[in-house]
């Protein structure tokens, strides 16, 4: 079965076409700047490597010159559109509403675009590509599969913030949670590795934004991003936790704008702020270079997390497992070695060597003798979309 993974954004659309069950990756590419004169688009398969630069003015526009190059005699890979069964879109936000992948409906749409109100810069351009692959792929059937989702079972102790009970209740403010398909499917692997009879993990997805997740027996129970994913670590550009009252002392003291200080705290923030560099590569040098902004972002950033760590093994009562994902996660061997660095009160213990080593393989890093075992997982989104959309038709 061939299944078409759609990451519609702004002004960008993620695609990979994926034979389900051999897992085999047909062809991957990226439209990027729609809406712009030198839009991008790339196109890889097996056999070709594009990237044409050229006007393209919408999503629909976009995903269409995609459509021709799947069927192009040479460079396509498949023949007709209807050799694609389903597509499955990424949504960021499901509200409360999806606990699972499901077929896409007009009442799906509707409830899509009503969270659009929570995920303004995510839901409308989601339902923008599922409307437009509609069009184009008039036989597939379309699902979605909610970023929000994995963290339905978060109980009410760890969604609810303590603010009046109404805007619970009647303005749905809560801790939603995102990065939801990464930390299922880097779970899901963990667990398998495991092989454990009842689990206590924490999977730490590592990338431009960085969020943690607690999972009990394979169910998240804790969660690090909360109503909007600006919460919990320090990430490339956004703060992660703060005192909210930094926020009224910016407008009331300091002259800021309510757009200003969002755009602080969102884009000019995190590791970018502390540093003036947003890429780990780039912090990382600067670090072996002697620049101590660099030194201290560095062990800030670790020092976050290790702090979730604790509160997530208290939490758990007990730690199986830590799991590194996403790219630093995967990359970073000093972000790795920073977080584990006198962890031995969690039974954590890094083997440094095996910490160096570079792989696109699940492994161990962890001594023999550590209680706790610290894995490195690559994440992959688009494969496990492509599993729950897979799982849906069958
Ligand atoms: P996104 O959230 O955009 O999907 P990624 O998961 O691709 O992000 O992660 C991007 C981050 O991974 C960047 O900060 C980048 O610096 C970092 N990264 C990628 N490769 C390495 C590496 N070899 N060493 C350290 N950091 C890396």
């Amino acid at each position: 079965m061939n299944i078409l993974i759609i990451n519609s954004g702004s002004s960008s659309i993620k695609f990979q076409l994926i034979q389900m069950p051999s897992e085999t990756l047909l062809c991957t590419g990226l439209v990027e700047r729609i809406g712009q004169k030198d839009a991008i688009l790339n196109y890889k398969t097996d056999l070709v490597d594009i990237k044409q630069i050229e006007q393209i003015e919408n999503h629909s526009d976009g995903l269409q010159k995609v459509v021709d190059l799947l069927l192009n005699a040479e460079k396509g890979v498949i023949k007709n559109t209807n050799e694609i069964e389903i597509i499955g879109h990424r949504v960021v936000h499901g509200g409360n509403s999806f606990s699972n992948t499901t077929l896409i409906t007009d009442a799906v749409k509707q409830d899509i675009k009503k969270f659009g109100s929570l995920a303004p810069l995510h839901n409308p351009n989601n339902l923008e590509g599922i409307v437009v692959a509609e069009q184009l792929f008039p036989d597939a059937k379309q699902a979605a599969i909610f970023d929000t989702a994995f963290f339905q079972t978060l109980p009410e102790k760890a969604k609810r913030y303590a603010i009046p009970k109404a805007l619970f209740t009647e303005a749905q403010i809560q801790v939603y949670g995102f990065h939801g398909t990464s930390h299922k499917y880097v779970t899901e692997k963990a667990l398998d590795y495991l092989q454990l009879k009842t689990s206590k993990i924490i999977t730490i997805h590592l990338g431009n934004g960085c969020s943690m997740t607690a999972v009990v027996d394979g169910k998240s129970i804790d969660h690090s991003l909360g109503f909007t994913p600006s919460n919990g670590l320090i990430m490339g550009t956004r703060s992660g936790d703060i005192d909210h009252a930094i926020v009224f002392y910016l407008v009331n003291s300091l002259g800021y704008d309510l757009d200003k200080v969002n755009t602080l705290l969102t884009k000019e923030s995190g590791m970018l702020g502390l540093t003036g560099y947003n890429d780990l590569r780039d912090i990382e040098a600067q670090a072996a270079n002697g620049n101590e902004d660099c030194k201290l972002a560095l062990i800030m950033n670790a020092y976050r997390i290790k702090k979730y760590i604790g509160s997530y093994t208290a939490a758990m009562n007990g730690l199986d497992a830590i799991v590194f994902t996403a790219g630093i996660g995967e990359n970073s061997s000093l972000i790795r070695g920073l977080v584990c660095e006198d962890m031995d009160y969690f039974g954590i213990n890094l083997d440094a060597n095996k910490n160096d080593i570079r792989s696109k393989a699940i492994r161990e890093i962890n001594t023999k003798t550590s209680k706790t075992k610290i894995m490195v997982i690559p994440t992959n989104e688009e494969l496990e979309i492509a599993k729950q959309a897979f799982e849906l038709m069958n």
